[in-house]
């Protein structure tokens, strides 16, 4: 249950005073439905006004504050405005530009009446203007600094600033969770001060690193205190004698870094608790064989395992190449997505059910309330940079006793960014290739090169080789991508054969989808043309071409998951990042990084650094935004301390049952870690 001291603050926005319904509707758009989301809907930036008598004192770009006389009014006809001209004190005219409603103007600036208005000095021809003036009461001056809000549809910055205000004065003392040092150190006030701080323009800064503080610091106690409750559940240890492993026949030896992983993971499943291990390990570093052998593992130890893919694509897939080594040493394999339907989901309902199915793979449909194993001991969620904490959290309490967890992610994390987002876990990382891989060499070329570009792949495919062709991600709107990519599929069809080139993309039902992966997979195709559907997991090695247009549409970590598609053989790879004409800085940026490194390390890293809001698309995968008021700088430079101290606070005081802990119980609350406190000890 929330403290009583913060309902105030998860009120609905319409218990403040004058937000109604229409304001209410307004501010959802901002995603600002309760009043909490207004006290930390911090502005991002200031504008600066200046008194001028004149408009002579003022320059072009400026927002003034100027009295005037208006002499002479133009009333607008259909689109054209309404300008009112007015002298200021110097006898210089401005002209006052409206672009609706000529009544109210005309009745707001009245002929001969002193006004003072407010507004952004235009150039207009050879005149000064202003489009849409404020226009002030007598005696009103407004601030000549202010914060700037982000703002939305029917919420002018000035009201925006009195809601935040409204809000702030709800906003309750809260007893202070910060270490005394590290507030000393740092020069914070307490948090009702520093929220206040970090919407004025006084000491702005040190009290957003407060608040950023914060919201890291509730983060990493609520990891720590779900690690804590998982180290107190108990579960049964598997630990397999090898029959089944020692059988698997692989064409290549396991790589150093794959056999020291493999170590530590059935280390941890011969334990009696839980384990909760994220294996981390660059595109191509071979994390489905680690999958594998883990699961063997387990059904060797008497236990059912279960692998959750992100789609049902990479589900099928994983399924082909389970198959493909697990018949031959007698274990059972089974899929299990929405597609499974009737008889067929039926029957693998009832091997779950009895045991005779010692390995299922599929989509979310595995973890349904109706799916009932006899005997589940292991979980493997692949590419989990899709899931979130709770759901973690709750598929680890699937089983009767509960599983042991192997979370897999393909996208190498950076150090501040696996802190704070899988704090909770251990962490086995790959950190290395397999043996005779050859670095992709990577090039950009400009849209304009595009009947050049697919010249090349005719000559590519003409030799035998395999190519993908990836169209971008257009709106955060499966439809339009998919035309996109349909257009670019007729063009490559037309010139190479219909027969030669597939497509997939999101809209695709599931059959559609997995004919023509299987096609590609076993040569019929010669290109695949794909949204990003394609991003993660699949594997094709005689596929040694990607070709990726609009590639500055695409975040540094998209790319590079995209480009691992490729340079899976040991055949030298290439991919081509087609560009658009017009670059933005950062976009150019990510492209001359994807052309030097294959390092995907080196490439998370400086995607975080380089991430600006709304640079990238793809958002809609990104779903685990974990802060909403710490940036990536400030995470990186308070994630460390934060952990330490969380940690500090929790060997002192592991119920959270004294005086600070009480505090650092209301922080949990606070940013909605209320999960987290459920699993505090003793309740
Ligand atoms: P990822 O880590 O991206 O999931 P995969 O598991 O798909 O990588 O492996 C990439 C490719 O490398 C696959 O074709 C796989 O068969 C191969 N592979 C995996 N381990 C080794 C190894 N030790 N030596 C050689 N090839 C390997
Ligand atoms: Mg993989």
């Amino acid at each position: 249950m929330r403290p009583e001291l913060l309902q105030p603050l998860f009120a609905e926005t319409e218990a403040l005073k004058g937000v109604g319904p229409r304001i209410a509707k307004a501010l959802e758009r901002l995603k600002l439905t309760r009043v909490i989301d207004l006290a930390f809907h911090l502005p991002t930036g200031r504008i600066d006004r200046i008194r001028a008598n004149g408009v002579s004192h003022a320059m072009v770009g400026q927002i003034v504050i100027v009295p005037v006389e208006p002499f002479d009014v133009r009333e607008g006809r259909g689109r054209a405005p309404t300008r009112i001209f007015a002298r200021d004190a110097d006898d210089n005219t401005i002209t006052l530009t409206f672009f609706n409603n000529p009544g109210w103007a005309k009745k707001q600036l009245p002929i001969g009446e002193r006004r003072v208005i407010v507004g952004k000095l235009d150039a207009y021809g050879q005149e000064l203007q202003i489009v849409h003036p404020e226009m002030l009461e007598e005696g009103v001056e407004p601030p000549l600094r202010e914060p700037v809000y982000p703002l939305t549809e029917g919420i002018a910055n000035k009201r925006m600033r009195e809601l935040v205000a409204a809000a702030l004065e709800r906003a309750p003392e809260l007893p202070e969770w910060v270490e005394p040092s590290l507030l000393k150190g740092n020069g914070w006030s307490d948090w009702r001060t520093s929220l206040a701080k970090a919407h004025s323009d006084e000491d702005e800064d040190i009290a957003r690193n407060r608040l950023a503080y914060d919201e890291i610091f509730a983060n990493q106690l609520a990891l720590l205190l779900i690690r804590q409750a998982n180290r107190r559940r108990k579960t049964v240890p598997l630990a397999g004698d090898g029959r089944l492993v020692d059988k698997l026949s692989l064409p290549f030896e396991l790589t150093a870094a794959q056999q020291r992983v493999i170590g530590e993971i059935t280390g941890d499943m011969a334990q009696d608790r839980p384990m909760l291990r994220l294996l981390q390990g660059d595109v191509g570093s071979g994390k489905t064989l680690v999958a594998l052998i883990t699961m063997l593992n387990a059904v060797e130890a008497g236990a059912q395992a279960a692998m959750l893919a992100p789609t049902e694509i990479l589900a099928r897939q994983h399924l082909e190449s389970l198959k493909r080594q697990c018949e031959a040493i007698g274990v059972t394999v089974a899929i299990l997505t929405g597609r499974e339907k009737g008889k067929t989901r039926e029957s693998i309902l009832m091997g779950l059910a009895d045991g005779s199915i010692d390995i299922l793979v599929g989509t979310h449909a595995i973890f349904q309330q109706k799916v009932a194993y006899r005997n589940l001991g292991l979980i493997v969620v692949d590419e989990q940079h899709r899931f979130g904490v709770s759901q973690r959290l709750l598929l680890t309490e699937k089983g009767r006793t509960p599983p042991h967890l192997l979370a897999m992610t393909a996208t190498p994390i950076p150090r501040t960014l696996t802190l704070t987002r899988f704090g909770e876990m251990e962490v086995s990382q790959i950190d290395e290739l397999p043996p005779g891989r050859q670095p992709i060499e990577t090039l950009v070329v400009s849209e304009e090169k595009t009947t050049d570009v697919i010249d090349g792949l005719g000559r590519h495919i003409a030799a035998g080789g395999q190519a993908y062709w990836v169209c971008p991600l257009v709106e955060e709107s499966d439809g339009i991508d998919a035309a996109a990519a349909e257009d670019r599929a007729q063009i490559l069809k037309a010139r190479f054969g219909s027969d030669r080139v597939g497509l997939v993309h999101g809209r695709m039902k599931g059959e559609e989808k997995d004919d023509v992966m299987t096609s590609f997979a076993n040569g019929e195709l010669a290109v695949l043309v794909a949204t990003t559907v394609i991003e993660v997991g699949v594997d094709v090695p005689n596929a040694t071409l990607m070709i990726i247009e609009g590639a500055e549409r695409f975040g540094l970590a998209q790319l590079h998951q995209l480009r691992g598609r490729v340079g899976r053989g040991e055949s030298k790879s290439r991919c081509l990042l087609l560009r658009g004409q017009t670059l933005s800085e950062t976009a150019r940026a990510r492209l001359a990084l994807m052309r030097e490194t294959n390092d995907g390390f080196r490439i998370a890293e400086e995607d975080l650094r380089l991430r600006g809001p709304g640079e990238i698309l793809g958002t809609r995968q990104s779903g685990d935004q974990a802060f909403r008021l710490a940036s990536a700088d400030q995470v990186r430079d308070l994630a460390p301390t934060a952990q330490s101290d969380a940690q500090l606070l929790l060997e002192r005081d592991g119920g959270l049952k004294g005086e600070r802990g009480q505090a650092a119980r209301i922080s949990l609350y606070l940013f909605e870690r209320d999960a987290a406190v459920g699993l505090l000890k003793g309740g």
